[in-house]
């Protein structure tokens, strides 16, 4: 295998409280993507997926602290803090924001916008900006005549569109799209998903999708990260999660999805996620668990393999903790 475009080491992210103690958002991630996958992070609000593709891209807010690698073809672009990773943002790994109204400056035209990348990491300008931003704009759907029309002149579709050619303007080899559906209605997202998958097999990008909706992981990425309290608990190939769940949690996501074609009714997971500003002992899902069984409220289980590409953080894949029990 050649080496991977990206590589996560060891991830954590702090955040210091106004009211004293920290809150441990990302525990321990690590993860390997190769040149032209198309990966997704999936799991509750909360979990840590915004917060780790935020530190992938060195954009947390002051009171965050990150430990652990992010290894852009090798190169450790977190090691300096923002004199590392400011080359890299935007030219090498780029990002859709959640919400693309608030991508945008509602004061300026949208080709401006589209451009500031391009000027800023000096890829191109005047004459030549104008017209890659009206190339880029064509290529997401958008007439290139409308590089000159505010936000607000844009439908929310659109909007996310001309969101994505931003984040497309210096040509990332990594894309970063965080929820890029949200809020849109149900034709209009499954374009913006087309729209992401045409984009990742014509320009060779590693296309890494945060959501909470498993269906559009399924639909799009062919491998997965299931995250639960920062950490992640599943990971493996999109279909492997799907038919072959080895954590209880990620079996319950599933049971959680409305399906059209099959009657069994959709299932809500009891309880909520634990608190992360305080120490987790054991399972941190073991309160919500339907499979919850005598080690699991005191002794953490690890991310070990349970078949080639595929591993999970659950006692229940330790056959001797099992029959321990
Ligand atoms: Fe459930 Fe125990 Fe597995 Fe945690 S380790 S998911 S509590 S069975």
């Amino acid at each position: 295998m050649t080496e991977p475009v990206l590589a996560v080491e060891d991830l954590h992210v702090w955040f210091d409280l106004e009211q004293g103690g920290e809150l441990h958002a990302v525990q321990g991630v690590s993860l390997a993507l190769q040149t032209g996958e198309r990966f997704g992070f999936v799991g509750e609000s909360g979990c840590g997926k915004t917060t780790t593709i935020l530190a992938l891209m060195g954009l947390l807010p002051s009171s965050a602290s990150v430990a652990g690698r992010v290894l852009l073809e090798g190169e450790d672009i977190l090691a300096d803090g923002e004199e590392s990773v400011s080359p890299h943002r935007w030219t090498d790994i780029a990002m859709v924001f959640q919400g693309a109204m608030n991508a945008f400056n509602p004061v300026k035209r949208v080709g401006e916008q589209i451009a500031e990348p391009m000027k800023l990491h000096e890829i191109a300008e005047g004459r030549t900006a104008r017209r890659q931003v009206g190339e880029l704009l064509e290529r997401v759907g958008i007439p290139a005549a409308r590089a000159s029309s505010y936000p607000h002149e844009f439908s929310g579709g659109m909007r996310q569109r001309a969101a994505i050619a931003m984040a497309l303007a210096c040509k990332p080899k990594v894309l970063l799209a965080d929820e890029p559906t949200t809020a849109l209605d149900v034709m209009v997202q499954a374009q913006i998903l087309q729209l992401l998958i045409g984009l990742a097999d014509d320009f060779g990008l590693t296309l890494v999708l945060v959501t909470h909706d498993l269906p559009i992981v399924a639909q799009v990425c062919s491998r997965a990260a299931v995250m639960y309290a920062g950490e992640i608990v599943e990971i493996g190939a999109t279909d492997t999660l799907y038919h072959d769940p080895r954590h209880p949690y990620t079996r319950l996501l599933f049971a959680a999805t409305p399906d059209l074609y099959d009657e069994e009714p959709v299932l809500s997971i009891p309880g909520t996620p634990p608190r992360l500003d305080r120490e987790l002992v054991g399972c941190p899902f073991a309160p919500r668990c339907d499979r919850a069984f005598a080690p699991c409220d005191r002794v953490k289980p690890r991310l070990v393999a349970t078949d080639t590409g595929h591993s999970a953080a659950c006692h229940l894949n330790d056959p001797a903790l099992k029959a321990a029990s």
